[in-house]
């Protein structure tokens, strides 16, 4: 097959790890035979810096002619909260993942085994594994709610955020959590907070409708300061977690931390109809930017779920995660994840050693 795909390579270190990227996807290419045409985009920082906004007009419109957007990361302390919405790295990805329909963030955290001594859980807990796929809903909820700023006589300032839910935004989230769960291990929990909200009254009942829906798929209801325990004490417990916007937002960064490496967490956002987007979990990390210290890998399983999700080619995705597993196995480790005062390789040469497994 031939793909296009769009490139977002973005700010900081999103050039570097979107490099070695491409050269897996190219080497994927030529294994399973497919080709590629590439379309760079200019979303973030750097499209500040050389339109004046963050998000250019048209880019929506390159996207949607695209099968697939790969985003490096954007964002970076030039572009802070001091300058207009439009020029700042934030309003971009919020503005691209609304216009291109993408409703639902998929964030595996998953415990590579070379990985599991930077668990920083219990012993016991790491052994037993941790392979958990959060999906959030995302372009609903607070985040996207009205909100009011104004005087009060007596109370002085006071500021509303409103969070709204419909029915057919639960539902579609909740769909995706069903059929993930069958592709995997056969579970859904649902975080909610029904006991005080009633936007979560609502997402339950739409989540015990489809739960009848799907027979063959185990589900539970789990309160969110509940999971946010459950996390930490028994992130193994977990198959697909579903929640909404802002619930997702924070669980998704705690299950990420579990499993000790940020540096090597993919994520996708997929909509209906639209192209998904791709990107590592990871910030710009101005800090090491242009230094040949970034790990790659997260971009590199971002496109790994490419082939899966966009793609429909599991075999390709597996052929991706095994050659990361083994380069990781052989003891391979960029600065982030080398345990302290022990030799590392560059962002360049872990994407070789990738590329040259596949
Ligand atoms: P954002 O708001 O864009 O998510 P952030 O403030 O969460 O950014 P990151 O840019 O993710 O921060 O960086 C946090 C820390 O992790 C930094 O010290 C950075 O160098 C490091 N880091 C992030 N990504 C990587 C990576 N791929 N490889 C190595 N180190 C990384
Ligand atoms: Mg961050």
């Amino acid at each position: 097959m031939n793909y296009k795909i769009a490139l977002i390579k973005g700010d900081g270190i999103g050039p570097e790890v979107v490099g070695e990227a491409v050269g897996v996807l190219e080497a994927v290419g030529k294994r399973f035979g497919h080709t590629f045409d590439f379309v760079d985009v200019l979303l973030g920082g750097c499209a500040t810096d050389a339109v004046g906004k963050s998000y250019p007009d048209g880019t929506a419109e390159v996207c949607r002619a695209c099968d697939a957007v790969l985003l490096g990361a954007v964002g970076g302390p030039k572009w802070g909260s001091d300058k207009p919405a439009e020029q700042r790295p934030e309003t971009a990805l919020l503005a691209i993942r609304k216009d291109l329909g993408l409703y639902a963030n998929l964030r595996p955290a998953t415990l590579r085994s070379a990985m599991a001594g930077a668990c920083p859980l219990k012993k016991e807990t790491a052994e037993k594994g941790i392979d958990l796929m959060m999906v959030r809903e995302l372009t609903g909820g607070v985040y996207f709610g009205k909100r009011d700023r104004y005087q009060t006589e007596d109370r002085g300032v006071e500021c509303t955020d409103l969070m709204a839910y419909s029915e057919k935004e639960i539902e579609r989230i909740g769909r995706r959590a069903f059929e993930l769960a069958r592709l995997r291990r056969g579970k859904v929990s649902s975080v909610d907070k029904a006991n005080v909200l009633e936007t979560s009254r609502l997402w339950r009942s739409v989540m015990h409708r489809l739960a009848g829906e799907y027979p063959d798929v185990a589900y539970e209801d789990v309160l969110v300061d509940n999971c946010a325990m459950q996390l930490v004490r028994d992130p193994g417990q977990f198959d697909v977690v579903v929640t909404e916007n802002m619930f997702g937002d924070i669980l998704s960064d705690e299950a990420s931390m579990v499993t000790g490496s940020i540096g090597l967490l993919p994520s996708a956002s997929i909509g209906d109809a639209a192209p998904g987007l791709y990107e590592p979990i990871h910030g710009s990390a101005p800090d090491i930017a242009g230094q040949d210290k970034a790990n790659p890998i997260a971009t590199i399983l971002s496109v790994a779920m490419m082939f899966r999700y966009s793609f429909q080619c599991a075999e390709e995705a597996a052929a991706i995660e095994h050659a990361v597993d083994a380069v990781l196995a052989e003891g391979w480790r960029t600065p982030d994840i080398a345990e302290p005062g022990a030799a590392a390789i560059g962002t360049r040469e872990m994407g070789r050693l990738i590329r040259e497994h596949i």
